[in-house]
């Protein structure tokens, strides 16, 4: 029998792996240690390029009809708007946030997995795992006690912030623990001055106060408290939440009925490999920062979708090992982009010096009257300007044709062009019909899919990865260049 790829949490991240190693038909098990899912609302947004490989899943439409659509952020200071951000205009099936509670997330995910007929093993904790060069055995222990010892052809740890996979790998998780303390509440709320389908950001004197719709009358309120009070912060009264939003937000809101009252600190570290021979990291056991930005959890199902087609073309002997070298290689570089830009963002809304506060709201209005920076704010926040510009899975490009380049997202257009989706992992070609491309398409039907797409520019093939991003360009005459670039790194050549 086919050992197993063992995943190890089933939190967003793992969920998302295991579903989309059953989609591509390979043999799963998926484990945590706690008796149930998350109650918890902690990650609230999904943005619009998970939405999109969400799709690409079979699973997109369930969490847009149970979320709510955000689409604008107001940034204001002093009582006054330095600025309003739109996510309509982007190039995207879905042009805004998604609200929705991490544990309807969950529920969805978990939903979906049982629909490709894996089922999560609840109790049942990682204990301790040693690798060989053909696969990773894996001690397991039951709610009762007893242990288990499973044969794993891969295991992948996806088992959060306090990771067994990566101490087990003796993993650095290098970083910092930020100086400041933060509060959240998730609230019901009358009154907030903007419509539901908006966010807003107080920049205030004493801190940064972020108010966020969860759904119709529910909202989550984060807030910088600033130094530690204590070696761990005090979780907060719904009275305490009140004073800092009437401090620093619009007047007259009414808070009541909270359902999430809690105090973090930020933590930002990450693992410089993600992979270590059969053993992968992934999601927020490999990097954690800033919920700034509200990026921590789609990060993570990113990663996993990444690492999924990979794992699944190589567990299907259609792909060399090398393969998954890209990986680590394109995520971990995503990871730290995602870090450094958290963390920005937190230190410019937690500034405390009145004087570097007056500099930092004229340049907040100035920047944010410029069209082209809220673009690219918008396109980085809804993370559809993600990209692999230095994988070692980019092949050749051709100048002069247009967008998108090796490593750069292919936009879907009008939800038609969804590559990837179905039970086999396929590349897409984007070209016109023509003898060569159809030979093009026979020859390599194992990686290719057979529907001709149609090319951004008549005049080049675009050759685009299962997860939706361009690998090479070639003159629209020149499939050899194709063909040359899939024999260089996509297919396995048996001896
Ligand atoms: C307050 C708060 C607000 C946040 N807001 C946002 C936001 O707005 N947007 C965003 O994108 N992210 C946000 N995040 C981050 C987000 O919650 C995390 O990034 C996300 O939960 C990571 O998912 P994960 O699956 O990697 O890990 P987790 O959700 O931590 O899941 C790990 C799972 O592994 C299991 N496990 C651990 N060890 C073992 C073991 N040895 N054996 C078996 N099982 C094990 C655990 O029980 C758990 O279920 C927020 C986080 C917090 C705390």
């Amino acid at each position: 029998m086919t050992k197993p790829v063992l995943v190890v949490g089933a939190g967003p991240v793992g969920l998302t792996m295991a579903a989309e190693l059953a989609r591509y038909r390979v043999p799963v098990r998926i484990i945590d240690k706690a008796a149930q899912r998350t109650d918890k609302s902690k990650a609230i947004v999904l943005w619009s390029r998970t939405l999109e490989l969400l799709d690409r899943a079979g699973c997109g439409e369930s969490f847009v009809s149970a979320g709510l659509k955000v689409n604008a952020a107001n940034i204001l200071a002093g009582g006054k708007l330095l600025g309003h951000v739109s996510f309509a205009g982007i190039d995207s099936p879905h042009p805004y946030a998604l609200g929705i509670p991490q544990s309807d997330t969950e529920r969805l995910l978990e939903e979906h997995v049982g629909r490709l007929g894996v089922n999560v093993e609840r109790r049942v904790e990682l204990d301790s795992f040693t690798a060989h060069d053909d696969g990773v055995d894996a001690v397991l222990r039951h709610a009762d006690g007893s242990t288990e010892t499973v044969a794993s052809s891969w295991l992948i740890g996806c088992d959060g912030a306090h990771s067994t996979v990566r101490h087990g790998l003796g993993l650095t998780f290098d970083g910092d623990t930020m100086k400041s303390d933060w509060i959240l509440a998730d609230v019901h709320m009358k009154g907030y001055p903007f419509p539901v389908t908006e966010m807003a950001t107080y920049w205030h004197q004493s801190g940064v106060l972020l108010i966020f719709p969860i759904t119709e009358g529910r909202y989550r309120i984060i807030a910088d408290l600033g130094t530690p009070e204590g070696e761990v912060p005090a979780e907060p009264t719904l009275d305490r939440v009140r004073a800092i939003v009437a401090q620093r937000g619009p007047q007259g809101l009414d808070l009541f009925d909270p359902i999430w009252l809690s105090a973090f600190r930020i933590n930002e570290r990450k693992v410089a490999d993600y992979r270590a021979g059969r053993v992968f990291v992934v999601g927020d056991a490999a990097h954690v920062h800033s919920p700034a930005g509200g990026q921590g959890m789609n990060t993570g199902m990113q990663d996993a979708i990444n690492l999924a087609w990979k794992l699944a073309l190589v567990c299907h002997r259609k792909s060399p090992l090398s393969l998954l070298d890209s990986y680590s290689a394109e995520r971990s570089a995503v990871g730290t982009d995602v870090l450094k830009a958290a963390g920005r963002l937190t230190a410019v809304a937690v500034l405390r010096n009145p004087a570097a506060q007056s500099v930092r709201n004229l340049i907040g209005r100035l920047m944010l009257g410029l069209a082209p920076v809220r673009t690219a704010m918008v396109e980085q926040m809804t993370e559809i300007s993600i990209g692999y510009p230095h994988s070692p899975l980019n092949g050749p490009s051709v100048y002069g044709l247009s967008e998108p380049a090796p490593g750069q997202r292919m936009p879907p257009i009008n939800g038609t062009n969804l590559v990837g989706a179905g039970d086999r992992p396929l590349f897409s070609l984007f070209a016109k019909p023509s003898a060569a491309t159809a030979q093009l398409l026979e020859r390599h039907s194992t990686v290719l899919d057979s529907n001709l797409r149609v090319p951004p520019d008549d005049e080049g093939i675009w050759l685009v990865r299962p997860d939706g991003y361009t690998a090479c360009i070639a003159r629209e005459s020149d499939t050899a260049t194709i063909q040359a670039y899939l024999s260089e790194k996509i297919i396995l050549h048996k001896q």
